[in-house]
């Protein structure tokens, strides 16, 4: 059998749909259910490019807030810092309910800047780590730093977002257990898709948890509060002016990531193999850094995972404390070029899956801004979008890290993926608890990005 050939006839036509979902987005999305627009005239901060970046202080200088409006002030100025940097405009913060005190901030990293000595184009931006999203980074910071700095229990604070969590990040959130509090919509990517606060598509028990601890801040004029009454500020609203600003600063950034995107998703028929190339050496020894066994196992089709495969994931998990999973990453030549396992033991949010993303994107990273590796790490390494990852077990459908894995496949794919047989998303073994068909369900209605523009499509190895 050949290996199937991605990347060969679809790239244009994908491009195109992912210009028409945004397109369809924009047209019925957004403002539309939030009605305070209705009769106001046109809005001058709607058409007008985004305002620039305020100066930095407002975003890192903060120590307090005192309501909703200063809370969604603090999350736009971070979303401004994250575009000005070239990633999505999207930040977060982590505020103490009973105090105000802003305990901890991030902005989307999803891309970040190339140093200018390994790019001609000065600026050039490079995906850091797909699931570098400011929500999914908070809950990390605070799992990191909880023991050292006494932190209070999650469900004492709330992580206030410039726009609504996507579906990884609302399982990161809900696993921690923190209340979040949402700015603006996101009727593409956000959990709350369909604008009712209802959340019907989740599976339980994440939906309750969902519904109890996510709060959308009423809008002056316009939304009114919905969601749960734990979040902090729920009783006060923000203006017209924030929200708009969230959602435009949003919307701009994404357009240029799109385009600087395009640059660097190379097909894999234009690639070299990393696992043959001799120049490819400090690559693989660079993986190996991460994941001991990289490109020492080759799969003879890289979307027919094999036995071989299937011990080195039960290795992983019996080498890690903790560990009941663990997920491969495969790159379009069958190389096994990472693999991790998880949860890790101080961290429930960090599954095998979301390691071995970011394993993946944070080497390739390094490796494409280090001038020595920058050349051949452009020619042999590609977006995960024209690769496989194999799950040793499938998600627990009904688990709040499954909605985490289901979401960081998302992000990590970041456009329609070649929908070849089988899936770029596989298992050997069926959830424990739970069937494969409710997974197969559970991403069949999570927001648009993953249902209808990546096509999450969980299938059991050999089953195709
Ligand atoms: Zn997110």
């Amino acid at each position: 059998m050949t290996r199937r050939g991605p990347g060969t006839t679809w790239s244009r036509r994908d491009v195109l749909r992912l210009a028409g979902l945004t397109a369809v987005v924009g047209a019925t999305g957004g403002l539309a259910a939030c009605g305070s627009r209705d009769g106001a005239g046109p809005d001058p901060s709607a058409s007008s490019p985004p305002s620039p970046a305020p100066s930095g202080s407002a975003w890192s200088g903060t120590r307090s807030v005192g309501d909703a409006q200063q809370a969604a002030d603090l999350v736009l100025a971070g979303a401004q810092a994250a575009a000005a940097a070239g990633s999505f405009g999207i930040a977060g913060a982590i505020i103490d309910n009973s105090t105000g005190e802003v305990v901890h901030r991030m902005e989307n990293q999803v891309l970040r800047r190339l140093r200018p000595t390994v790019t001609a184009d000065s600026g050039e931006t490079f995906t850091w780590d797909p699931t570098a999203h400011g929500e999914r980074q908070l809950v990390y910071w605070y799992f990191e730093n909880r023991d050292r700095l006494a932190l209070p229990p999650a469900r004492d604070l709330t992580v206030v977002t410039s726009l609504d969590p996507c579906a990884m990040c609302t399982g990161a959130l809900t696993t921690a257990g923190f209340n979040a509090a949402v700015v603006a919509m996101d009727t593409f990517s956000g959990i709350n898709f369909r604008q009712d606060g209802r959340f019907a598509d989740l599976p339980q028990p994440v939906r309750g948890a969902v519904r109890e601890t996510f709060g959308y801040y009423a809008v002056e004029s316009g939304r009114q509060y919905q969601g749960g009454r734990s979040v902090a500020f729920a009783d006060t609203a923000i203006d017209q002016q924030v929200y708009d600003a969230c959602e435009d600063i949003y919307q701009s950034s994404a357009k240029a990531v799109r385009s600087a995107r395009k640059t660097t998703n190379t097909p894999p028929d234009q690639l070299r193999d990393p696992g043959t190339w001799k120049t490819a050496a400090p690559i693989r020894s660079a993986y190996r850094r991460v994941y001991p066994k990289a490109f020492t196992h080759r799969l003879k089709d890289f979307r027919r995972p094999d036995r071989t495969l299937r011990r080195m994931l039960e290795e992983l998990v019996a080498d890690t404390a903790g560990a009941d999973n663990a997920v491969a990453f495969i790159d379009p030549f069958g190389n096994v070029v990472t693999a991790a396992a998880g949860p890790l033991p101080r961290n429930p949010a960090a599954t095998g899956f979301m390691t071995a993303s970011q394993d993946y994107a944070l080497t390739r990273f390094a490796l494409v801004d280090d001038k020595e590796t920058s050349g051949p790490a452009r020619r042999a390494l590609t977006s995960p979008m024209f690769g496989t990852f194999v799950w040793l077990v499938a998600p627990d459908p009904r688990a709040t890290t499954t909605i985490e894995d289901l979401g960081g496949f998302g992000s990590t794919m970041q456009a329609a993926i070649p929908q070849a047989t089988p899936s770029a998303f596989q298992f050997y073994e069926p959830p424990r608890r739970g069937t494969a068909r409710e997974l197969r369900q559970v991403a069949g209605s999570l927001p648009p990005l993953y249902s209808q523009l990546v096509k999450i499509d969980p299938q059991r190895v050999g089953d195709a």
